[in-house]
């Protein structure tokens, strides 16, 4: 369902990123086709997502607890329910 996918974090083409060994760090590193600068895999990983991705699944979750506390109202005794 999820791929990752890696993209040049300098010009954000994914299309032309060639592996270029790996990181002292152990994480794999990249090669851009276009503007061929190296990067590592996993700094790409957190840049792609875009805030508009990340305030839509805050939304969501607030709805999610909204739902869930309205359903918890409901209940006379909440009781244990956490
Ligand atoms: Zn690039």
């Amino acid at each position: 369902m999820f791929n990752k996918r890696i993209v040049c974090r300098y010009c954000f083409k994914g299309n032309a990123i060639k592996k270029h060994g790996t990181a002292p760090s152990g994480y794999q590193r990249y090669l851009c086709g276009h503007c061929k600068r190296t990067f590592q895999g996993e700094y790409i990983y957190n840049a792609y997502k875009s805030p508009e991705e990340l305030e839509k699944k805050k939304e969501y979750l607030n709805k999610e607890r909204l739902s869930l506390l309205k359903s918890l109202s409901n209940i006379d005794k909440p009781g244990m329910v956490n």
